[in-house]
């Protein structure tokens, strides 16, 4: 047998042939493609469905069904006052800017990034760093399209000025946009494609507005994240989960932004899937009853201080180091953290390409306790793919202060907790006698007392007479017959309070975009040859079968196979055309099916099938039904490729391959 040790790494990744790849086999295009298309909106085809439909079910086993969450569906209409309450009506915008000759609109950050990395890219290139020329030509070449992103010309630079761009570079999403706009001009920077000055940054808010009914009285938005649709259902999702926190619920559902000039194919689009988990936690205790079972997961962490001195240091830590030292602000962060990371590389990224980068505090929302991305690199950089946060009580809080609906928990105490107080008795009679129209004034003078003044009111009184001052400045004497003030015990077995909320938030066209770039590879010996190394958890088709032929004496194998890996749940794809099976197989390489069976005159003759393991080539060979529980429990990651091989002989027989 070959050696099953395949270098997947003799070409370099080659974004051009991926895409080629993508475009042909449909997996996604972009939408209205006909009528020119619109920037930032994408369908997908078979492929492309399939792989996000797999995503999607491993999420819910690896999210929802692991971990009892709460799924909602709700809707993606809603009507302005959520979001006034939320405050995305104010503030979930972005900062652009405008050229001010042509008008053409740029996101401000990514000019300045686009920019700045360019003109690093060129000094590289002019110090002539080994292979930085080489690099940089690449980073030119694919560029290209991108409007920010100027062409790197080979101009070498001071180095101060590297070190200033580079901490620039490390703190980006830190900076508010007259701040942006400041760095625009105090290092020139200009529309690359115009070479026009840039004008102030303006925020732009990104939620698509509409109009509810055909009054146009009712303003609602496109939701641009799932996360209201939970909160607002939280007194029917706690009264579900019997009362008590913690508990979570799950939501994977279209989000819209109004992206300011989408240009990074499924990295940035006007629509998107988010799979978003609203975890709700007691205040004062932060614990997670699993982080046990993550304590020791490795995660590379680049916390706020390190990118505050412009650094991009990573730290390798376990999540229970991290949370022991703070680093982590507590371990049901680290918990979810922990589970965002074992899920990423479950569905094939790679590891050493994930980290996790705490947000800075400009950049993290002022009620938040922490917040960290799961970034991954790809061709385009480091990509933010899941956020993290805790959102402390905030959501809560602003809907309940809006609606007065109270989103509150409210828990039996096992000890009642007893209090003293002082409270003050008014005589309502005398009161009003005495006061008249000044009656509620004064009372609330006496209400407004905290326990200090009220016990040293309490001792004058019973020397006779105590003074009050209203909010008008009036003083007011009060006599024992008007007022008395007694101490009495108070008994609550009630503590009521709103839930804290830990937030992770999924894009799943990002993170199955760059799953492909991860999984794509081609053949040391033939660079035409695209292989997507997808796990056979999320690959689209989990089996190819192919017929020696299309001929009719192979129907009924045929038949009996699918129907046999129908029953067994493997999703197969008959593949009869009239082509080489090694072309059959190639195909179907690029497609990221893992797993093959060839029927020949042998099967018809011995019932023997052929089984192909997509990324060795390798095949065995073995009776019909024992093939098919191998590759059954292949599919389902009972077993992997070297068990199979123990069980089954090597097929190095001429196959009918070309
Ligand atoms: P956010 O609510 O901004 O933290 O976004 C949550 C997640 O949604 C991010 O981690 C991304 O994976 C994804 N996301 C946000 N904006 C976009 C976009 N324009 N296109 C694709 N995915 C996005």
């Amino acid at each position: 047998m070959a050696s099953s040790v395949v270098n997947k790494t003799a070409h370099a990744f080659d974004k051009g042939r991926l895409d080629a790849l993508l475009n042909r086999r449909f997996f996604f295009a972009p939408a209205f493609e006909i009528y020119g298309g619109v920037a930032g909106l994408y369908d997908y085809g078979p492929p492309g469905s399939s792989l996000q439909a797999n995503i999607i079910a491993e999420w819910r086993r690896h999210f929802i069904i692991e971990e009892h969450m709460l799924e909602l569906d709700t809707t993606i209409m809603t009507p302005a006052p959520v979001f006034e309450a939320s405050g995305h009506v104010a503030r979930f915008a972005d900062w652009m800017v405008k050229d001010t000759k042509t008008g053409d609109v740029l996101r401000a950050d990514h000019l300045v990034k686009g920019v700045l990395e360019a003109r690093l890219a060129g000094d590289k290139e002019a110090r002539g760093l080994a292979g930085a020329a080489a690099d940089a030509e690449k980073d030119a070449k694919r560029k290209k399209k991108s409007k920010t992103a100027a062409t790197p010309s080979a101009v070498k630079l001071d180095d101060a000025v590297v070190k200033e761009y580079e901490s620039i570079l490390a703190q980006l999403d830190n900076y508010s946009g007259p701040e942006l706009g400041q760095l625009c001009r105090k290092h020139a920077i200009t529309n690359p494609d115009t070479g026009n000055e840039v004008g102030e940054p303006q925020q732009f808010n990104l939620m698509f507005a509409s109009s509810i009914g055909p009054t146009g009285q009712h303003p609602g938005y496109l939701r641009p994240e799932t996360a209201q649709g939970h909160f607002l259902n939280f007194s029917r999702l706690l009264e579900f989960n019997n009362g008590r926190v913690p508990f979570a619920s799950a939501h994977i559902g279209r989000a819209f932004r109004n992206e300011i000039s989408p240009r990074a194919g499924l990295l940035r689009v006007r629509e998107f899937t988010m799979a978003e988990i609203e975890h709700y936690v007691d205040p004062e205790d932060k614990s997670h009853a699993r982080f046990g079972e993550v304590r020791n997961v490795r995660l590379a962490l680049l916390d706020r201080h390190i990118q505050a001195a412009g650094e991009t240091t990573i730290q390798h830590m376990t999540v229970g180091e991290a949370v022991d030292k703070g680093v982590i602000a507590n371990a049901t962060l680290g918990y979810f953290l922990a589970r965002i990371y074992l899920f990423l590389v479950k569905i094939g990224i790679t590891p050493e390409r994930l980290r996790f980068r705490q947000h800075m505090s400009n950049e993290m929302a002022h009620y938040a306790a922490d917040c960290w991305d799961a970034e991954i690199q790809n061709s385009s950089g480091w990509t933010e793919c899941v956020g993290c946060a805790d959102r402390a009580a905030y959501d809560l809080s602003v809907h309940t202060a809006r609606t007065g609906h109270q989103l509150v928990v409210r828990q039996a105490l096992k000890e009642p907790i007893v209090t003293e107080r002082a409270v003050p008795e008014f005589n309502k009679k005398n009161f009003g006698k005495t006061f008249g129209k000044d009656t509620a004034a004064v009372q609330l003078a006496v209400t407004n007392m905290n326990e200090e003044q009220l016990l040293k009111a309490k001792g004058e009184l019973e020397q006779g007479s105590t003074t009050v001052v209203s909010t008008d400045g009036r003083e007011h004497k009060l006599t024992p017959d008007l007022l008395s003030i007694e101490r009495k015990t108070f008994k609550q077995s009630i503590r009521e309070f709103t839930p804290n909320v830990i937030e992770p938030s999924f894009g799943l066209g990002r993170i199955l975009y760059i799953l492909l770039e991860h999984t794509f590879w081609c053949r040391e010996q033939d660079i035409e040859r695209g292989v997507l190394s997808l796990p056979p958890a999320v690959a689209p088709t989990k089996v190819l079968i192919v017929p020696l032929s299309a001929k009719e004496e192979f129907d009924p194998l045929v038949q009996e196979v699918s129907t046999k890996l129908r029953r067994a749940g493997v999703f197969s794809r008959v593949d009869d055309s009239n082509t080489s099976i090694g072309k059959r197989y190639a195909r179907n390489d690029e497609l990221g099916t893992p797993f093959g069976l060839t029927l020949d005159f042998a099967s018809v003759q011995n019932r023997t099938m052929t089984l192909r393991e997509r990324d060795t080539t390798q095949q065995l060979i073995g009776d019909i039904d024992a093939v098919i529980t191998i590759v059954t429990e292949l599919v389902q990651g009972t077993i992997d490729w070297p068990a199979a091989c123990k069980r089954l002989p090597a097929y190095d027989g001429v196959q009918a391959v070309d």
